[in-house]
């Protein structure tokens, strides 16, 4: 891997939010101010290739990236704001293994978004963007 491909791996696996590439490329220009945005289209499509990165579509129509996680969490998208918050539920895991055996597969993996507004008064627990 180039020093400018370590830099932007650097800046995915260092983010704490679902940056897209313009995001990537602002952070990574800040580290190498040599580093282009086909650079980093390039390295974002090897990457989530490698299965290094997920891609996500949280429905502005931008590719959104973040690390591929040890810990498995879907997505909820504040369609107002883009806000978008994750979350993990014990029981929504044990249905989606149920409907896959019940149509007679093995479950090996799942996405899932919910897009919504927020309910006045209602605080976020988990934040992020
Ligand atoms: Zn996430």
């Amino acid at each position: 891997m180039t020093g400018q491909r370590r830099i932007i791996a650097r800046v995915l696996s260092e983010a704490s939010d679902h940056p897209d590439v313009e995001q990537v490329y602002r952070r990574a220009a800040a580290i190498d101010a040599k580093i282009s945005i086909a650079t980093v289209y390039r390295t974002v499509r090897l990457l989530e290739e490698a299965n290094i990165i997920t891609r996500h579509d949280f429905g502005d129509g931008r590719a959104r990236y973040e690390e591929a996680d040890e810990h498995h969490h879907d997505h909820l998208i504040d369609i107002k704001t883009g806000e978008v918050i994750e979350f993990q539920n014990a029981r929504i895991e044990t249905l989606q293994e149920e409907i896959a055996r019940e149509l007679g597969f093995q479950l090996v993996g799942h996405r899932l978004e919910l897009f919504g507004t927020r309910v006045d008064g209602a605080s976020a627990r988990r934040k992020k963007s």
